[in-house]
């Protein structure tokens, strides 16, 4: 059980205090400026240095006997609104806070929707110690990703086993960890203490501002509607997110689709026995690409695959194929990559009751005016700021979004901030989701792009770098 660093109070990162040089530079600058009546352009306030906390190592929590209580006095009370990573994530830092919550989730279990794949933790696999998970029980790590031609001819290679081998002075500067979704937010869940504090078979339907700052939301449960209250709502519901659609409307920011759409599957690697491949060495990330069609397979577990096949299609058809079902998707699949082994064999072996296929949709990005229509509500993960799967950030993006706003509570409502005078909004939403719309807004952008160059001739640009790196350098 964990319980926040006293010494950083579950920041992971303690501020050095600016040197008497730089103060006195700012000082001047603001006399300066003073002097001139406002004319001219104040001088910034020089931000204090940050270093990483050693006495928790940067992670914010501390192992502890027992959970903090939650502070109902003093913290606001939190609806979060979707039990997928992003809110399972933001309920764990939550608790280690005593920040008092409730997690409600429109599925009526953990296994009511069939949600197989996997996931690639990049920034977060660092990230989530600070929800309390120090290893993924389930996680495996790669160390080579390759580049073919259809062929089968390497194009580009990297990772740490490139690096290491060829003693090259790059080195990887974080690992890459595969995970499937579902054992990721089942380690989420199980830093609740288990799946029973969900509010299972809860879908949103409403919510409103009372007059004494609460809110009020209405459920569906088992066809009737329940009534509960709470003073912040999170919007955690995904790329469809309802608190969205009742914050700010669907029609300001819907769905964009990206021109293409995914087909996936997982294969266990018992169904490829008698291929001897090192590509299936449960350690080798690969894709393969002929400027229209792209396929990337990844270790889903350490005894299986998972593929992502990708390609242009109107949206009309790619509607219509989703709903045609695995066998429709899967004899798609295997048409369209008849190419170097093992990708066939890998296709063939799958079972349609692991094939699963969408058209690709994100939103035009947020800003912060749309979202101050939430007075004591916000957003974060797939709700905010949906991407295409291509860049592999959305989950990341989510966790990192579920601790800054668990920590940016106990920041902004901290005993004495007399956060219910000054509103939830200007003590604490508005610093928060600035931060949340600049960091993800670069990876909205790069995971639309990635939709257009990983189905075309630059995917097979020559380089030991992941694709589309070549554009980034054109571009300064
Ligand atoms: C094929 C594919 C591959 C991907 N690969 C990667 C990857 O490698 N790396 C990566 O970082 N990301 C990846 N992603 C993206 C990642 O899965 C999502 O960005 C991430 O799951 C978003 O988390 P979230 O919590 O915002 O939403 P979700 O995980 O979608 O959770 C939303 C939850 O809200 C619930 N809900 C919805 N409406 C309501 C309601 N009205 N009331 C109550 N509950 C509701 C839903 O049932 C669901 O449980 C991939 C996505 C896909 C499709």
């Amino acid at each position: 059980m964990w319980t926040t660093c006293q010494e950083c109070q579950g920041r992971g990162k303690k501020s050095r205090r600016l040197s008497k040089k730089v103060r006195l530079n700012y000082q001047m600058a603001f006399d300066q400026f003073e002097k001139t009546k406002g004319n001219g352009t104040a001088p910034v306030r020089p931000k204090a240095n940050l270093y990483k906390c050693l006495n928790c190592n940067g992670s914010g929590l501390m192992n502890s006997s027992s959970y903090p209580e939650p502070d109902k006095e003093n913290y606001p009370h939190v609806a979060i609104i979707g039990a997928g990573i992003g809110g399972a994530a933001l309920a764990a830092a939550c608790l280690h806070r005593g920040i008092p919550f409730t997690l409600y989730e429109r599925d009526n279990n953990f296994a009511a929707r069939s949600q197989g794949y996997g996931l690639t933790l990049q920034q977060a696999s660092k990230a989530i110690e600070g929800l309390g998970i120090f290893s993924l029980k389930d996680g495996v790590v790669s160390t080579r990703h390759l580049v073919h031609t259809t062929e089968g001819k390497v194009v580009g290679e990297w990772g740490n086993r490139k690096w290491i081998q060829s003693d090259a002075k790059t080195t990887a500067k974080r690992t890459n960890v595969h995970i499937a979704r579902q054992s990721l937010r089942l380690e989420l869940l199980e830093q609740l203490g288990g799946h029973d504090v969900v509010q299972w078979g809860h879908q949103l339907v409403d919510f409103k501002n009372c007059e004494d700052e609460s809110i009020e939301l209405n459920f569906q449960v088992n066809g009737e509607i329940k009534k509960t209250k709470a003073d912040l709502v999170v919007g955690a519901d995904g790329i469809r997110s309802s608190v969205r659609k009742l914050l700010i409307g669907d029609d300001i920011t819907p769905l964009r689709y990206l021109g293409c759409i995914v087909i996936l599957g997982i294969c266990p690697l018992s169904m490829l026995e008698g291929i001897n491949n090192s590509l299936l060495d449960s350690a080798t990330v690969f894709q393969t690409a002929n400027g229209n069609e792209r396929i990337y397979i990844m270790p889903y577990t350490s005894y299986s695959v998972m593929w992502q096949l990708s390609f242009p299609m109107p949206e009309d058809e790619a509607k219509f194929l989703s709903t045609q079902g695995p066998l429709a998707l899967k004899e798609e699949a295997c048409r369209r990559t008849q190419w170097h082994d093992p990708i066939p064999q890998i296709l063939t072996a799958t079972l349609e009751a692991q094939i699963s296929g969408y058209p690709v949709y994100d939103r035009q990005l947020l800003n912060s005016q749309l979202l101050e229509k939430g007075n004591s509500s916000t957003l974060i993960g797939d709700a905010a700021h949906p991407m295409s799967p291509f860049k592999g950030q959305g989950a990341n993006q989510a966790l990192l979004d579920a601790l800054s706003l668990a920590r940016a509570i106990s920041k902004g409502c901290k005993p004495l901030s007399q956060w219910r005078k000054t509103g939830i909004r200007k003590s604490v939403l508005t610093e928060f989701e600035s931060e949340m719309l600049e960091r993800s807004a670069a990876k909205v952008k790069d995971s639309a792009d990635a939709a257009q160059f990983l189905h075309s001739e630059i995917v097979l640009h020559k380089g030991d770098e992941p694709r589309g790196r070549c554009l980034k350098k054109k571009e300064q």
